[in-house]
């Protein structure tokens, strides 16, 4: 004997073949009920970034980490960001000329690739020469674009003089 399975034991599909077209209508109209409030409301999203009010960056709090900025004219290559960076973001080469006995940074690299914002490298600079922007969008067609060079290739720049209270600590630390 032929044996029908019965719709009741399965949830949502309780009812009649009729009764179940009806709930399926009554739910399409309360789910698009709520579609059509929403669209005669003022969104509540924005389209990013060409039609925020103001750019985001001018929105973020004054201690935001975003991606270093390094003021060459105040860094005394005293490689204590590099020292600091826990995971070699920051390369620094310095050489010292055999004539004149001055030194000079011929590489300084920032990989923001691999930056993880953390600031460790930013804390020991004694003239405040590394610090973290606010910008965020580094976003690149090409990853070798997220090593900053603060050095062209092939230029040497002569670091700035250490100021003296710098250089009594930098005396205090090796002795
Ligand atoms: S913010 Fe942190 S991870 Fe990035 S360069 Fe500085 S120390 Fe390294
Ligand atoms: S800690 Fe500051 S001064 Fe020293 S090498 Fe880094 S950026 Fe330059």
């Amino acid at each position: 004997m032929a044996t029908t399975a019965s719709t009741d034991a399965v949830p949502g599909f309780r009812g009649t073949y009729f009764g179940r077209i009806k709930n399926a209508i009554i739910s399409i109209m309360e789910g698009m009920s709520v579609t059509l409030g929403y669209l005669l409301q003022r969104p509540i999203t924005i389209q990013y970034p060409d039609r925020t009010p103001k750019p985001v960056k001018d929105t973020l709090p004054e201690r935001y980490r975003g991606i270093l900025e390094l003021d060459m004219k105040t860094c005394t290559a005293c490689l204590a960001c590099e020292r600091a960076c826990p995971i070699g973001c920051i390369k620094i080469e310095v050489v010292k000329d055999k004539e004149t006995k001055k030194r000079y940074i011929t590489r300084f690299d920032i990989d923001i690739a691999k930056c993880m914002y953390c600031g460790l490298c930013v804390d020991p600079c004694p003239g405040g020469a590394i610090r973290h922007t606010n910008e965020f969008e580094g976003s690149t067609s090409d990853v070798q674009y997220l090593v900053r060079r603060f050095v062209p290739p092939g230029e040497r720049i002569e670091p700035a003089k250490p100021k003296k209270k710098e250089k009594e600590e930098a005396g205090a630390e090796g002795s």
